[in-house]
């Protein structure tokens, strides 16, 4: 008799783990990373002070409540504390949702190419996964109310999108909140709204003050440049956050990610900083890629979405591997259904530069 095993709930085994971008190349040379959106400005000094500072009292448990985090977000952005629930990056409060609000038989809906993370908490909370197809890279709201059942809990939407870098103005996000039934949670991913430049986007804020069934979740990975310590923040109406609140690790965030946190949101100086140099470098990046014949997603946040034509040699992986044996890291993306595309996160000037030119040597090597 085969020895008995404990096997994982349904749907645990159907998940593909998640693949982070790559971080390192053959040669040991320091790669040039633009494979996971990081900022090339790295987090504010004071968020590193106050991050140091937390290491002399590291024996002690961290305050549960995250209460000096949750008051500098809400003083930033005018917001009610107790309605912020803050995680061990934006990652956690999604799983955390996706635990409170779904289970087998349920569904939960996202985009053709939206954040793959959607698929694996909907799956790890025994539900299934329902795809709306996108038009031409962008969210398309009526594709998404079309496959709202009687089952779907959640409608998942990073906005702008990753891996496509698009946006849904406030119009389109009011037209989606309004057409999904009233016990649908609409779950609203705003990781890189900092960086957008768009009179007509909204992150989320308002829905969520506004109505019972809207959340927004933010992070501090992309332009606080805190990726490494995994901080994130949802701000939900009062019955959603009471729900997180019951399901969460009590001490979900370390004291040193509260203060460096903490202090990040004080620093919006620095943000500023971030938000020129992207402003700069986004058209730039994506003019000079244009230039060489290739297509570009017009993008609003820290990334760009570029495409290849499919012809062996000159297809999205042969880039990939010329950038890697060049010492540069970008992100393929056939696990978000984009297999001739390759996304770059914009990076300093120098990694800029280099990505272009080898771009350039890529595209006229192959001519
Ligand atoms: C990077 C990213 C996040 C952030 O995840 P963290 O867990 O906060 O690091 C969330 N959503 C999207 C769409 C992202 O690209």
């Amino acid at each position: 008799m085969a020895p008995l095993a404990p096997k994982p709930r349904p749907g645990v085994l159907d998940i593909e783990a998640y693949v982070p971008g790559e971080s390192h190349v053959a040669g040991g040379l320091p790669p040039v990373k633009l494979s996971s959106n990081e900022t090339p400005l790295g987090p504010s000094p004071k968020a590193v002070a106050a991050f140091t500072a937390a290491g002399a009292a590291l024996e002690r448990y961290p305050d549960g409540q995250a209460t000096a985090l949750r008051q500098a977000i809400a003083r930033r952005f005018g917001l009610k504390p107790d309605r912020i629930v803050c995680g061990a990056g934006s990652d956690e409060l999604i799983s955390l949702i996706a635990h409170a609000y779904l289970g087998p038989g349920d569904e939960g809906l996202f985009t053709e190419h939206g954040f793959l993370l959607y698929r694996i908490v909907v799956l790890a909370a025994g539900a299934t996964p329902v795809v709306a197809p996108e038009t031409n890279y962008r969210t398309d709201v009526d594709a998404i109310l079309k496959r709202v059942t009687p089952r779907t809990r959640i409608v998942f939407l990073a906005n702008p999108n990753n891996p496509t870098g698009t946006y849904l103005g406030i119009d389109e996000v009011r037209r989606l909140r309004a057409g999904l039934p009233g016990d649908v949670l609409l779950l609203l991913d705003a990781a890189y709204a900092e960086y957008v430049r768009r009179n007509d986007y909204e992150a989320g804020l308002e829905l969520v003050a506004t109505t019972e069934n809207t959340v927004m979740t933010r992070t501090f990975s992309k332009i606080f440049g805190l990726a490494g310590l995994r901080i994130g923040w949802a701000y939900c109406p009062s019955a959603i956050a009471d729900a997180l609140n019951r399901i969460r690790g009590p001490f979900n965030l370390s004291a040193p990610s509260i203060a460096a946190g903490a202090a990040a949101m004080d620093d919006w100086a620095h943000i500023e900083a971030s938000v020129r140099h992207n402003d700069e470098w986004l058209p730039w990046l994506t003019g000079e890629i244009e230039k060489l014949g290739l297509s570009v997603t017009p993008s609003v946040a820290n990334f760009i979405l570029v495409h290849f034509p499919p012809s062996a040699g000159r297809d999205a992986a042969a880039c990939d591997a010329f950038l890697k044996a060049r010492g540069i890291i970008v992100r393929r993306v056939a696990g978000y259904g984009l297999p001739g595309a390759l996304r770059i996160t914009i990076g300093t000037e120098a990694e800029n530069r280099k990505v272009v030119d080898a771009l350039k040597a890529f595209v006229g090597a192959r001519a």
